[in-house]
């Protein structure tokens, strides 16, 4: 008589090539949660990234006067808007001299 696998119901011939055998379906249920963990990982391993890439993008000017802010220093809010506001100029007087979008 064949054995049937309780699991995946695959029958057998012999109880020793049912004890071997690996369940089909338990298998893609481990490949996928380890395919969704190995994806999140990369997402934030993405997020991180670009987090650290902002933080360098901002110049220290602005990074200082951020801190300031969080600190309670009301000027510093003023001296951030400033800050800004030239760098934005900067870029704009950048790009009417011709110049590639990135700074
Ligand atoms: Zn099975």
């Amino acid at each position: 008589m064949s054995h049937r696998c309780d699991d995946c119901e695959e029958k057998f011939e012999t109880l020793t090539s049912l004890r071997l055998h690996d369940c089909p379906e338990a298998d893609d249920e481990d490949d996928w949660e380890q395919e969704r963990e190995e994806h999140l990982r990369q997402i934030r391993k993405l997020e991180r990234e670009e987090n650290e890439a902002a933080k360098r993008a901002a110049s220290t000017e602005l990074t200082d006067a951020i801190e300031g802010t969080e600190t309670g220093d009301d000027t510093a809010v003023y001296e951030l808007l400033a800050h800004y506001e030239r760098h934005l100029t900067e870029v704009y007087l950048y790009r009417r001299q011709g110049n590639s979008p990135c700074v």
